[in-house]
């Protein structure tokens, strides 16, 4: 083993060196947030490699694409010197990638396109449309929640009368239709060539049913190793097992206590059941230090989760000293909210914080909306994780429509789309031409269909673009498709100018990936949260605020972490109050965004907060009182205070004693 790898494992404790030097049993790490479940998986690829293990053999599965890219980089520092593992991503990049391989075998077209969450609700919109399902039924559910069942249907591996029953019980009515819709639904993908993101693991975990492909596929690999195990559901479980049944080479890690994914059907009970799971005895390895944050955080963190009904996961305990309690800070709104947050921010850059090592949180993406605009005020740079992506602004959508529907003619979401770009084309417009559509393809639809009324050039031009497109090489699509879709552009936003801009970007971005489909894969499975998430800040020392969904902000760490919203009806979120389990994963959300913070921690409470009811209407501002996770006993983990703007924060704003004045002398004199 080189020097250099045995100096970065003389830093693990014994527990995580364990860990790492394991053999091929199944191996089992479950230990709390900030213990090094992530630093020790890398440590043990980066020390399986140094043992001579080949890393295009290592499959390693993450929660996000950064989460893979920056543990490649990770492994890349132990072992000094760049090592590529091809084979790192989400399960959901690693099924597509395996089943274009796998497709001439089992059924399918290589060529799929996949449609991303929003696309497969439109989809499965436009099939109740055409098979008439409920029409006029306005208790139906809408088309998102259709979409929602049906994927708790496919991920956890249940009928649609239990998926009902367990999660929807208020459309238990609709069982007969619901069926009928999903199975259209199916039909349609299959018609169009489109996968959605269930499908990827679904076809993936029915493939390795058959044991053949199993074995060909888990032959592939001598290690399998999952981070944040407590988040996957039964498919990824099923995936795994049939891989490697004897567990021969799988490793994962997680913590119960931060499990927070139930509502897309991961299951806990993945992680506790995995000793069981599999032919060979398991290691179980408990780490029991926390290397991340203070003392204080972390005996308020433990605090909130001891009140947990259930818990696999013990205690941690810290030897970061120092560093006062956290902050539980009352402030009047919102908007108060955003000016404690700015005005703190700023000081601990005066301190020399970087803004980049400072993070506020959040249980929903229309919580940062008060901060995102005092932060725009006071020109402090930031970047959102989580909410509303990129990937979801109508242009980009657009103009990844082009490129897919190009791709695949059959893929009538897409083609529905781009149809519609051009002037005088509307959905039924486009519904009629897609209608005709054949093998030709979408070059071949738009041939021999006539110029719509209104259309002018752009038909011809998009003749043109479709017909390029057929025997352009990557990335030359990019800018074929950027040429046509510009001036449309123009003529569709008035903010274009900026549109384009992202335009640009994304013809950057594409330009790194090898293929048209790499490109349409990654992007759609693992989409950027910004351009600037995807291509790294402008300049590579900018220094940004990070916003992000405690969702998002999963496995990651910051110096000081603000959490926004810490009442009831917030956190927990009014919608996730219902069931006791339910109750039970925000309670970990909040334990999930305390345990982000390695010095300073701030859960606000403001006492009023703007309650908007999701499109039902009736927004109003409603009173609030702190969050049922921080009962009064806990409270002496705390530092309270309360905070009103222009009171400045500790060392930012010194504006000198207030002046005094006698008012009530005042008072009485008006009438003296
Ligand atoms: P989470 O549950 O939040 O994903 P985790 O268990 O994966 O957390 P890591 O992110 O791997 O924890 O580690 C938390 C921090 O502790 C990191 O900054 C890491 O570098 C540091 N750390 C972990 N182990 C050690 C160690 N033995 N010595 C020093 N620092 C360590
Ligand atoms: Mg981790």
């Amino acid at each position: 083993m080189s020097r250099i790898i045995s100096a970065a494992l003389d830093d693990l404790n014994a527990e995580q060196r364990a860990a790492v030097e394991h053999g091929l049993e199944p191996l089992l790490v479950i230990a709390g947030a900030g213990s090094g479940k992530t630093k020790t998986l890398s440590c043990r690829v980066a020390h399986l490699v140094a043992q001579g293990a080949d890393p295009s053999r290592i499959l390693l599965l993450t929660f996000s694409r950064r989460a893979a890219s920056e543990m490649i980089a990770r492994i890349g520092n132990v072992m000094a010197g760049d090592v590529r593992i091809p084979w790192a991503g989400t399960f959901h990049a690693i099924g597509a990638r395996l089943l274009r391989e796998l497709a001439p075998v089992i059924g399918i077209d290589p060529e799929f396109t996949i449609h991303d969450r929003s696309d497969s609700a439109d989809l499965m919109g436009m099939v109740r449309q055409e098979l008439g399902v409920a029409t006029g039924a306005k208790r139906f559910p809408m088309k998102g929640t259709c979409l929602a069942i049906y994927s708790r249907v496919v991920n956890a591996d249940e009928s649609v009368a239990d998926a009902l029953a367990a999660a929807f019980p208020w459309c238990r009515e609709w069982e007969a239709e619901l069926k009928r819709l999903f199975a259209a639904y199916v039909e349609a993908k299959q018609k169009q060539n489109v996968l959605d993101y269930d499908d990827l693991l679904w076809l993936w975990a029915e493939a390795m049913n058959e044991p053949a492909l199993a074995r060909e596929v888990g032959a592939r690999f001598d290690h399998v190793l999952v981070d944040e195990y407590q988040d996957t559901n039964k498919l990824q479980a099923r995936i795994l097992l049939a891989m490697k049944p004897d567990g021969q080479g799988v490793t994962v890690v997680g913590d119960d206590a931060q499990s927070i994914y139930s509502f897309r059907a991961a299951d806990v009970r993945n992680i506790l059941e995995f000793p069981k799971a599999y032919a060979r005895e398991t290691r179980l390895v408990t780490l029991e230090q926390n290397y991340r944050s203070t003392v204080p955080i972390l005996e308020a963190s433990n605090a909130v989760i001891d009140l947990a009904q259930e818990r696999f996961t013990k205690n941690l305990r810290t030897t970061r000293s120092g560093g006062g309690a956290p902050k539980l800070v009352s402030v009047r709104d919102e908007v108060a909210q955003a000016s404690y947050v700015a005005e703190c921010v700023l000081e601990a850059r005066e301190r020399g914080v970087a803004l980049t090592q400072q993070a506020v949180l959040f249980r929903a993406a229309d919580f940062s909306a008060p901060v995102e605009l005092e932060l725009a005020k006071r020109d402090i740079p930031f970047v959102k994780f989580g909410g509303l992506k990129f990937l979801e602004a109508a242009h980009v959508k657009d103009f990844l429509a082009i490129l897919r529907w190009a791709q695949n003619g059959g893929d009538r979401i897409a083609g529905f789309r781009t149809l519609q770009l051009v002037p005088g084309v509307g959905p039924a417009k486009a519904a009629r031409i897609l209608d005709a559509m054949d093998e030709t393809g979408a070059y071949g639809v738009v041939r021999n269909t006539a110029p719509p009324a209104g259309a002018g050039e752009a038909w011809d031009t998009l003749k043109g673009m479709l017909d390029d497109l057929r025997g352009a090489t990557w990335p030359g699509d990019l800018e074929l498709a950027a040429r046509w879709y510009g001036p449309l552009m123009n003529e569709r936003y008035e903010d274009a100018r900026v549109r384009t801009g992202d335009v640009e970007q994304l013809q950057r971005i594409g330009s790194t990936f090898g293929s048209r489909t790499s490109f349409l894969t990654e992007l759609t499975l693992d989409p950027p949260n910004s351009t600037s998430d995807e291509s790294g800040p402008a300049h590579k020392d900018d220094d940004y605020l990070i916003l992000s969904t405690i969702h998002s902000a999963k496995g990651q760490e910051w110096k000081n972490v603000f959490v926004l919203n810490v009442v009831d009806g917030c956190m927990p979120s009014d919608l996730g109050a219902g069931s006791t389990a339910e109750l039970e994963e925000e309670r970990r959300l909040l334990y999930v965004a305390m345990t982000r913070a390695k010095d300073e921690l701030h859960l606000i409470t403001p006492q009023r907060f703007y309650h908007t009811q999701q499109g039902k209407g009736g927004d109003k501002h409603v009173y609030a009182i702190r969050s049922r996770f921080v009962p009064t006993n806990i409270l002496p983990k705390f530092e309270q205070m309360a905070w009103a703007p222009g009171e400045g924060v500790d060392g930012v704003q010194d504006r000198g004693p207030l002046p005094k004045i006698d008012l009530a002398a005042r008072a009485r004199g008006r009438f003296s």
